[in-house]
């Protein structure tokens, strides 16, 4: 069957709104540390994160000295920096605390970074979702991570993963990079499809950050985001598909004047990947919020990331906005 891009939806679909923090903090296992230097981030993103120092500090973040979960807490991303051969920095020392944050009732994200069967396995028993980013295309993997790895060295992580049994696998994929070509999108989803499973999919976007190699790149535009969703609801129906946090807001939009004010450009970012078939949207703009509402979509705020499985809705505050 030939691939043809959906119409835009008039349709009053669910789509939820995901609200990530406080209830679900992103936690970075190595602190500011980073052995990759990608060309977007070069560890910046991890200043965003809270830091946990060691296990113990790790356990201190989410849960009380008599036992308890702290108030507001749910879930945790657990996350950090790569070594240079494309692993989670510290994961190993850390993993037995992560297991124990899960069985205290926190559902628990893990960014892998690249795992071997063994780690796989370990993984399974310590987490709910296990998150890794997809790369399909050599050129990106080695100009932009710089990481002597191919796409299959991204596929084989996916399979230990699913092969160890983890509950949930969340690819996700970043649009517009660097180094990237027009069918980077349609190959990551396509590999994935021949050998995972994934409980969601989720888009981030490009985002210029000052201070890195690729500042001066532009985000990616509507249509491409649109598309990314288009092609990810055809080659994985039923599979539940967000924009997740990262992606611009703001201040990378500012080079692009002529395109309208920054909040225009998010909201129209936004919007795109809703007509694309979206079922959901991480930190959306109350702009959006306000489109969906006249559009009359059934709009249900839930308050965790955007890849917390359906089932797993009842552990966490869910409420109908319209
Ligand atoms: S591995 Fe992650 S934290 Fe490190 S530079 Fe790359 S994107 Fe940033």
């Amino acid at each position: 069957m030939a691939w043809e891009p959906e119409t835009s939806p008039t349709d009053r679909r669910t789509v939820r709104l995901y609200n990530v923090w406080p209830s679900f903090p992103s936690i970075s296992i190595s602190g500011s540390s980073c052995g990759l230097g990608c060309g977007h981030c070069s560890g910046r993103f991890l200043s965003f994160m809270k830091d946990a120092e060691d296990p113990a500090g790790l356990r201190n973040l989410l849960i009380t000295s008599d036992g308890g979960i702290r108030e507001e807490a749910r879930g945790a991303l657990i996350s950090g920096g790569y070594d240079s051969q494309g692993r989670l920095m510290n994961l190993d020392e850390f993993l037995p605390a992560v297991q124990e944050l899960r069985e205290s009732g926190l559902i628990i994200k893990l960014h892998t970074g690249f795992v071997d069967q063994a780690t796989a396995a370990r993984i399974a028993d310590a987490v709910d979702i296990a998150s890794m980013e997809m790369v399909s295309e050599i050129t990106v993997i080695r100009h932009l991570y710089h990481l002597d790895a191919t796409p299959e060295t991204y596929l084989d992580t996916f399979r230990n993963l699913r092969d160890a049994g983890v509950s949930h696998i969340a690819p996700h994929i970043c649009l517009g990079l660097p180094h990237s070509s027009e069918e980077y999108v349609e190959w990551c989803l396509e590999m994935l499809a021949e050998e995972i499973q994934p409980s969601t999919i989720s888009f981030i976007l490009f985002t210029p950050t000052e201070g890195t190699p690729s500042e001066g790149h532009n985000p990616p535009s509507p249509n491409l985001v649109e598309h990314a969703f288009a092609r990810a609801k055809w080659t994985f129906p039923g599979v539940k598909t967000i924009l997740g946090a990262v992606r611009p807001r703001g201040a990378a939009f500012e080079s692009e004047p002529s395109k309208g004010g920054a909040s225009d450009r998010r909201h129209e970012v936004e919007m795109a990947a809703i007509k694309g078939g979206a079922d959901g949207i991480e930190v959306p703009a109350r702009s959006t919020i306000g489109r969906l509402t006249a559009r009359g979509h059934h709009l249900v705020r839930v308050d965790s990331f955007g890849v917390l499985p359906i089932e797993l809705e009842g552990k966490v505050n869910v409420e109908e906005v319209h």
